[in-house]
């Protein structure tokens, strides 16, 4: 096997066209002015007073509710002066918003407030504003701001609800907690890896808690279990992570998580791109590809780097084709952590024959046809086909089987099962490229198989399955049968 390939990083994208950048600008104690006395100005009178400030109204004709909020402002006070604003007004505003109907206003306006030196906008007049004010998710001190840069503000508000339902009410207490625990854990005595390992601890369990209020014992807790961690709290940790087939909705959803607080992802070529794109932009991405056909990296070379990103701090993750405890040498990597002393978690994902057989609409098991299902590689270490296969289990005829890593030596496989038992008449499937765009399957009597794959030569990794399962004419399996007629079963 040609093992002459070296990890390498992927470049990450740079960073495309941003039509706003996303500022969070504090108000706390700071002047704001509102120009107008409409129910648009009374809305961003309360939203600056939310924010902190201080907010002076000029309005000549005030409406109701301006009125009633300047008695009842959210936060910081809010005073309405019944006139028209004048330049002097603007001095010492850190914003100043007007809502007016006519441009010659707005103009006016914008240039008193510029020459202040106060941010302004004017509601509803683009082109009199420095910036513009997004759908807010308010989870305070946690905030969120949606903007379009005004292509479809409906479609803003829109998103802003997808994220209200997405992200828990509770993430505002765990955020006001960590505000509050800041000092506590910044004197803590720890190092800065230690203080690290706390802000993880917290950050794991407000998002699996959401809805606990936070207490002081939590971070207690959090402390003691870094204190307790002693030196190893400088090292990072290993997750072995299932990618699944390819789709990216068959990850699980604490794959998604582990994805997005790695470090490191140390990935397979079988891994799609659609997948990766779950990890955080930050993360470094290294191809440690193997691909059984081309040239692959040295597992003992995936090991030591693996080892040695966690021993610097890292998390790493180990992304796999499918589950990675399903033909993906996770036994050696296990053992690399092991002696290493370093942590290790493990996320299964759906397997190729799991993604095959859903992709197929068939079962892999029957209570009367299919009562064993086995999963075998097609080649052992050598890339040879093994010499200790067992043959009479492929002969079986109530047993389903999954042949991994088919292609090379398939023919001579299945020649050789023949000749041991096997039915040349058993049913049987290859997918190329499971669950992905692109999937192929063509089906047929395992005798035939090999040839039918020579010609398909299809790219990308096949999946061989054989069984009574995979029959055309069973019984009990409507769906095997629609599905085999409608990719053509080669009879
Ligand atoms: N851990 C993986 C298997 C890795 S071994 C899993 O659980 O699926 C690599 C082999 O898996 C490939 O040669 C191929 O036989 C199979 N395989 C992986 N992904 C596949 C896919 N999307 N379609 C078909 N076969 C796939």
């Amino acid at each position: 096997m040609d093992e002459s390939r070296k990890p390498r990083e992927e470049a990450s994208p740079s960073m495309g066209p941003l039509a706003r950048l996303p500022l969070f600008f504090s108000l706390d104690g700071k002047r704001a002015v509102v120009a107008g006395g409409s129910a648009a100005a009374s809305w961003k009178a309360e939203l600056l007073s939310a924010a902190g400030a201080s907010v002076d109204v000029y309005a000549g004709d005030p409406c109701r509710e301006l009125l009633a909020l300047a008695q009842n402002s959210p936060r910081g006070p809010i005073v309405v002066h019944r006139r028209i604003w004048t330049d002097a007004d603007l001095k010492q505003a850190a914003i100043a918003i007007g809502a007016f109907e006519d441009d010659a206003s707005a103009a006016d306006f914008t240039a008193a407030a510029r020459a202040a030196g106060a941010l302004v906008n004017v509601v509803d007049k683009p082109a009199h504003c420095d910036f513009a004010f997004g759908s807010i998710v308010n989870r305070s001190p946690l905030v969120i701001g949606v903007s379009t840069d005004g292509a479809a503000p409906i479609f803003a508000q829109a998103v802003r609800a997808k994220l209200e339902a997405f992200l828990p009410r509770g993430f505002a207490n765990w955020a006001a907690a960590a505000a509050r625990w800041r000092e506590s854990i910044k004197t803590s005595g720890l190092p800065f890896s230690g203080r690290r390992k706390v802000w993880q601890l917290f950050t794991d369990h407000a998002v699996k808690h959401p809805d606990d209020t936070p207490r002081a014992a939590d971070l207690e807790c959090f402390l003691a279990e870094v204190r307790g961690l002693g030196a190893a709290v400088e090292n990072g940790s290993v997750t072995l992570v299932g990618a699944g087939p390819g789709d990216p909705e068959l990850l699980t959803l604490r794959a998604v998580r582990a994805l997005q607080s790695a470090d490191v992802i140390l990935f397979d070529d079988l891994v799609s791109r659609e997948v990766l794109d779950f990890a955080r932009r930050e993360a470094k991405k290294m191809l440690v590809g193997k691909t059984g056909y081309g040239p692959s990296c040295r597992q003992d070379d995936i090991n030591a780097l693996m080892v040695n990103l966690a021993k610097s701090g890292k998390r790493v993750v180990r992304l796999k084709g499918g589950d990675p405890l399903i033909f993906g040498r996770a036994g050696e990597e296990l053992a690399a952590c092991k002696t290493a002393g370093i942590a290790v978690e493990i996320v299964p994902g759906i397997t190729a024959a799991q993604g095959a057989a859903s992709a197929l609409g068939m079962p892999l098991t029957d209570r009367a046809q299919a009562r064993r299902l086995q999963y075998v590689a097609g080649h052992g270490s050598s890339g040879a086909l093994p010499a200790d296969f067992d043959w009479r289990s492929l002969a079986d005829p109530s047993t389903t089987t999954a042949i991994y890593m088919p292609t090379r030596t398939l023919a001579a496989l299945v020649a050789r099962a023949i000749e041991l038992g096997l039915d040349p008449a058993t049913p049987s499937v290859a997918v190329a490229r499971a669950t992905q765009p692109n999937q192929q399957i063509i089906a047929g009597p395992i005798a035939r198989l090999p040839i039918m794959l020579e010609r398909l030569a299809p790219a990308g990794p096949v999946l061989v399955m054989l069984g009574k399962v995979f029959s055309p004419s069973a019984e009990n399996a409507d769906t095997t049968a629609t599905a085999l007629s409608a990719i053509g079963y080669d009879l």
